[in-house]
């Protein structure tokens, strides 16, 4: 029997499967068809392709800074200079923060840490029960397994609805609001336009960043990532799926008028709305973990809207089960 199943292969889910499998058995699983979570990165043709959800990383805490120029120097990460636009100057004080992206993708870190380690792609965890001293684990597909400890690293309202039966603090007590935001992919013909990323100051069209600026392919064309504001998301991300093309043009409209950007031909769009995209309050705890029943939770919303505190509240759940 497994000694950790651990759902979730974004940077939570991978950076604990990095440490836990030093000691112990484990297998990774995720509903979705690849490694990252919201880091995914989605690709075109070959090396061609857009990040998805997480944009950049700009570490803040030592231990985060100094794991990061680790990766950059295993050449797993690296700095995206360029031209980042500020078209709003409240926000212009990011410009200081270093933006990191990985060499080939944005989900490269999690790629690296789940290197060697069991993963298993569309495998949603459906059901969770205790048995004795174990769990039993089903899956959407009717799959099941045995596994004497069991890490959660989902977003918050995923997390509460498989485990609140079983947390016997109150951790589900807190109000942990998610974000939601759409984001549109987007091809076009070389526009000319030299800009690496916009800020905006909108409130329908937040970012846009120009994937060609990363200079991880060259190519004919123009890669885009268009995002929305939170404030936008909130009222279109449930919706989204039955309108498609309309939400798509609101934000290449927006994009073309906020940039002045001359797009002549458009060769491929995808729109995708993240539910919970991320929470701006943190929690007063980074991680959760009850011995008595092997279960631990871990994410980004413990600690906040980035990467950065799904990677801090790994570790920080590692060193609660080794203690
Ligand atoms: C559009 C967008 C832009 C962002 N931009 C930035 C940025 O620029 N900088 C930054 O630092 N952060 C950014 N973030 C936030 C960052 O992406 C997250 O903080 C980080 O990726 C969270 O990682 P995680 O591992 O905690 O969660 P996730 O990446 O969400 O991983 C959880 C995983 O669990 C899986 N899962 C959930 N439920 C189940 C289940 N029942 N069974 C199996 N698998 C399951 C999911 O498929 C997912 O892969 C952005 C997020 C979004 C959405």
């Amino acid at each position: 029997m497994l000694d950790f199943c651990i759902i979730g292969s974004g940077i939570s889910g991978s950076t604990i499967a990095y440490y836990l499998k030093k000691k112990y058995s484990i297998n990774v699983y995720d509903k979705a068809r690849g490694v990252g979570g919201r880091s995914s990165f989605k690709r075109y043709k070959g090396k061609i392709g857009f990040d998805h959800g997480l944009q950049y990383l700009s570490p803040r805490s030592k231990e985060f800074k100094s794991f990061t120029k680790k990766l950059i120097k295993k050449k797993v990460l690296k700095h995206w200079k360029g031209n980042h636009e500020f078209l709003n100057e409240r926000i212009k004080k990011d410009k200081k923060h270093v933006k990191l992206i990985g060499v080939k993708g944005n989900n490269d870190i999690s790629k690296f840490l789940l290197k060697n380690i069991d993963c298993n792609f569309q495998s949603e965890l459906s059901e969770i029960k205790r048995q004795k001293d174990y769990w039993y684990l089903k899956f959407r597909d009717n799959k099941y397994i045995y596994s004497k400890n069991l890490i959660i690293t989902a977003p918050f309202p995923q997390a509460k609805k498989l485990t609140s039966k079983f947390v016997i603090t109150k951790l589900f007590k807190n109000k942990v609001v998610m974000n939601s935001s759409l984001t549109v992919l987007l091809m076009t013909n070389k526009t000319g336009n030299k800009a690496s990323s916009f800020f905006t100051n909108d409130k329908v069209l937040g970012w846009v960043s120009k994937e060609n600026s990363k200079k991880r392919f060259k190519f004919n064309k123009d890669l885009w990532v268009l995002q929305s504001t939170f404030e936008y998301g909130k009222k279109h991300t449930d919706n989204y799926r039955n309108k498609k093309k309309f939400y798509t043009n609101v934000l290449i409209s927006k994009f073309k008028k906020l940039t002045k950007t001359k797009i002549k031909k458009i060769y491929f769009t995808h729109i995708h709305g993240w539910k919970y995209s991320s929470n701006s309050k943190p929690l007063n705890i980074q991680s959760y973990w009850d011995k008595k029943i092997g279960l631990g939770l871990c994410g980004d919303w413990f600690g906040g809207p980035r990467l950065e505190n799904g990677w801090l509240s790994a570790k920080d759940l590692y060193k609660k089960i080794v203690k």
